[in-house]
C-alpha cells in the first residue's frame, strides 16, 4: 500500500489514541501506566521492543535486510505537575496532572510512524530505532537512559526527535544546523550575615545589602564580561530575606536561572556568577553559600541532510524553515546529541495566529492534526537514511 494511503487510514486511530493519552498524564519517571499502554501498542503492532531503559523508557525496532545502519526516533513520554482547566472529555483524569507540552501527541506520532514505517518494512535496509523517553520536563530522562547504555545496548549512528510548537504556524518545519536552544542552568546564593535589632546595625551583618549588589552585580555580566554576540540570559528569580521591618535577619537567599548557546558562554557566567557572589558578600564581611546546577545542555543539530530533504518532502520547501532565531528554552534531546550526530526540529502546531496557545498552558491541548505530518516526515527520514538502493522507498 502506498505510504499516502497508509498514513489517512491510520490517523483517525492515532487521533483517539492521543486524547486517550492525554487523559492519563503522568510526572516525569512515573510513567507506569504510559509505558504499559504504549507495550500494549507495540505488541498490537507486533513490533519487538526492550522496557525499563533508563526507567521507565522503552526502545522498540524494526530491522530490515543486512545493512549495520541505523537510525533512532524519539518521542518522550512525561507530563507537568498542572492542574487542568480544559473541561473536554478526554481532560486530565489525574488531579494536578497533565500533558501541557503536548508529549501525548509526541507517543502518538511515534506509534502512528511504528505502524507506517512497519508497512514499508520490506523498503527498507537496516533498523530504525523507536525511543521513548521518560522525564523529558527537568528530571534529564535523555541522561538517565544514555547513562543505562542506550548507545551501547542498542546501535545507533544517527538521532532525530521533534517537538510541537503551537506559537508557530500549523505545518511548517523548523530545522536548522547548530544551535537549536539553549543550554539551562540554574543557583541558588545564600548570604550568610547576622541578625540583629534595626536600631543598632553595626551589631549584626545586614545580607540584604549585600544581596541588592550582588544582583546589580549579576546584572551586568552580559554587558561587561561578555562579547556583545554573546547571547545568554542571566536571570534572578526569586529573592527572600527577612520578617519584619525592625530586624537585620541572619540570611537572604537569591535564586535564578542561566541559559546560553555556546558552551564557553556557559562557563563563563557560571564563573562570573561564583566571583560576584563569593567577593561581594565578602566586601560586606558575609560569606555567600553558593549552589550551582548544571542542567541541560544546548541543543545543537550536528546532521540535518536528511531531516531537512524529509521535510521538504513532508510540508514543501515554503513550509520548510531554517532561518530562525534559536529558542532559549532547553530539551533534554540535546545529551542524545552530545553522543550521536543528528536533528531536533520544531513542527509548528499553531491553531490561531491571533491567540496563540502556549506550552505549559492550563488550557494547552495537542493539536491532532500535525499528527500525520509528524507520521510522514520520520518516515521520509527512515527512507532517506535507510532505504534500499533503487528501490522507491529510496531518494
Ligand atoms: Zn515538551
Ligand atoms: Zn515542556
Amino acid at each position: 500500500m502506498k505510504i499516502d494511503t497508509v498514513i489517512n487510514e491510520i490517523t483517525p486511530y492515532y487521533k483517539d489514541l492521543r486524547r486517550h493519552l492525554h487523559s492519563m498524564p503522568e510526572i516525569g519517571f512515573k510513567e507506569y501506566k504510559t509505558a504499559n499502554f504504549i507495550i500494549q501498542e507495540l505488541e498490537r503492532l507486533g513490533v519487538e521492543y526492550q522496557k525499563g531503559v533508563g526507567g521507565t523508557g522503552i526502545v522498540a525496532w524494526i530491522k530490515n535486510g543486512t545493512s549495520e545502519r541505523s537510525i533512532a526516533l524519539r518521542s518522550d513520554m512525561d507530563a507537568l505537575y498542572i492542574q487542568e482547566r480544559n473541561n473536554f472529555a478526554y481532560a486530565s483524569k489525574n488531579p494536578g496532572l497533565m500533558h501541557a507540552c503536548g508529549h501525548d501527541g509526541h507517543m502518538a506520532i511515534m506509534l502512528g510512524a511504528i505502524e507506517a514505517i512497519a508497512t514499508q518494512k520490506a523498503e527498507l535496509d537496516g533498523t530504525v530505532y523507536f525511543i521513548f523517553q521518560p522525564a523529558e520536563e527537568g528530571l534529564g530522562g535523555a541522561k538517565a537512559m544514555v547513562e543505562d547504555g542506550l548507545f551501547e545496548r542498542f546501535k545507533i549512528d544517527k538521532i532525530f526527535g521533534i517537538h510541537n510548537r503551537p506559537t508557530e504556524p500549523y505545518g511548517k518545519i523548523f530545522i536548522k544546523e547548530g544551535t537549536m536552544m539553549a543550554s539551562y542552568d540554574n543557583y541558588q546564593i545564600e548570604i550568610l550575615g547576622k541578625s540583629t535589632h534595626s536600631s543598632m546595625p553595626h551589631t549584626g551583618k545586614n545580607p540584604i545589602v549585600a544581596a541588592a549588589h550582588i544582583v546589580a552585580a549579576m546584572k551586568s555580566i552580559t554587558s561587561l564580561d561578555l562579547s556583545p554576540n554573546a547571547k545568554s540570559v542571566v536571570t534572578v528569580a526569586s529573592i527572600h530575606g527577612g520578617e519584619a521591618d525592625n530586624i537585620i535577619p541572619d540570611n537572604c537567599i537569591i535564586r535564578g536561572s542561566i541559559r546560553a548557546f555556546e558552551k564557553e558562554v556557559r562557563k563563563a557566567i557560571e564563573t562570573r556568577v561564583k566571583e560576584i557572589a563569593t567577593h561581594m558578600a565578602q566586601g560586606f564581611g558575609m560569606e555567600a553559600k553558593i549552589e550551582y546546577h548544571t542542567g541541560y545542555p544546548a541543543t545543537v543539530n550536528t546532521d540535518i541532510q536528511s531531516a531537512l530533504q524529509a521535510a521538504v518532502a513532508t510540508v514543501g520547501e515554503s513550509n520548510t524553515i531554517t532561518d530562525f532565531t534559536p529558542s532559549y528554552g532547553s530539551e533534554d534531546f540535546s545529551y542524545f546529541l552530545e553522543q550521536k550526530p543528528g536533528c531536533y526540529a520544531w513542527l509548528g502546531s499553531g491553531k490561531s495566529e491571533e491567540q496563540p496557545m502556549t506550552l505549559h498552558s492550563s488550557s494547552f491541548d495537542f493539536n491532532d492534526d500535525i499528527i500525520p505530518i509528524g507520521v510522514r516526515y520520520y518516515y521520509e527520514i527512515a527512507k532517506r537514511e535507510l532505504g534500499i538502493q533503487n528501490s522507491d522507498f529510496a531518494i
